[in-house]
């Protein structure tokens, strides 16, 4: 289908407390309303049987921040998208540059991680995007298509299902937001490639755009023809900016 809604979804990173996020929960609850996109909140996973709770009967749906690839098993410290489904989660941000960057994370384990997802009804956010360094050697098309070819080849059958975030890693956390046209520019890129691959149902995969969008800039963002909505990491923290940018994508 071309008529999914937009998706805003909030990455709350390694931020948050039992009182701040039942503070910030709340007024969220209070504020939105009935959106005309779909919210969700990508909480930290001690979190999620908290999340799940607060956001029980709302329009906020639950969201997990990684997913291991494995089912289950001797792999500590990780949690199964099994798990993850028995508190409701229904969307994992997978590959975000912070796990590429910090814990080492390839194109092979993001692909793992999405078919691992998939498999267990979780809609993978699958992040891909340049860093400032391959930006100015001219190689923002080569690495954006590189890290979602990694996805669409390993899930060919279920491509549909995904949700793509292009966050040029330059623009996360820094102030610094891609314009509508750089980011409109990489988007039309992505979903030529879907296209390619998955013809019938590129025009239905929602293409967030995340880093620094905020209550300020989301507008302008979320009128250009293939930006679907939002990944939001600092602004996804305060509530008054978290639900101006839900306001602004219709
Ligand atoms: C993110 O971490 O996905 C992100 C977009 O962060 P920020 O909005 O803070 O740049």
């Amino acid at each position: 289908t071309t008529h999914k809604n937009k998706l805003i979804a909030g990455n709350w990173k390694m931020n948050g407390s039992l009182s701040a996020n039942t503070a910030l929960v709340e007024a969220l609850k209070q504020g939105v309303g009935n959106p005309a996109c779909d919210v969700a909140l990508c909480v930290p996973a001690p979190y999620l049987a908290q999340v799940q709770a607060l956001v029980a009967g709302s329009p906020l749906a639950l969201g997990a921040q990684d997913v291991s690839a494995h089912a289950q098993g001797a792999y500590t410290g990780e949690q199964s998208s099994v798990m993850l489904r028995d508190f409701g989660v229904h969307y994992a941000i997978v590959g975000h540059s912070e796990r590429r960057q910090y814990h080492g994370e390839t194109d092979e384990t993001v692909a793992a991680k999405t078919a691992a997802a998939l498999v267990n009804g979780i809609t993978p956010i699958v992040c891909v995007g340049e860093t400032l360094a391959q930006r100015e050697a001219g190689q923002t098309e080569e690495v954006v298509k590189r890290q979602l070819a990694a996805v669409i080849h390993v899930n060919g059958h279920c491509i549909s299902e995904i949700v793509v975030a292009y966050e040029p890693v330059w623009a996360i956390g820094t102030g610094r937001t891609a314009t509508p046209e750089q980011a409109q520019t990489v988007h039309a890129l992505l979903r030529a490639q879907l296209h390619h691959a998955a013809s019938e149902h590129a025009a239905g995969i929602r293409i967030l755009y995340g880093g620094s969008m905020n209550a300020a800039n989301a507008a302008e963002l979320l009128a250009q023809p293939d930006i679907n909505g939002g990944l939001i990491g600092g602004a996804s923290l305060k509530a008054p900016d978290f639900l101006q940018i839900i306001a602004a994508a219709r």
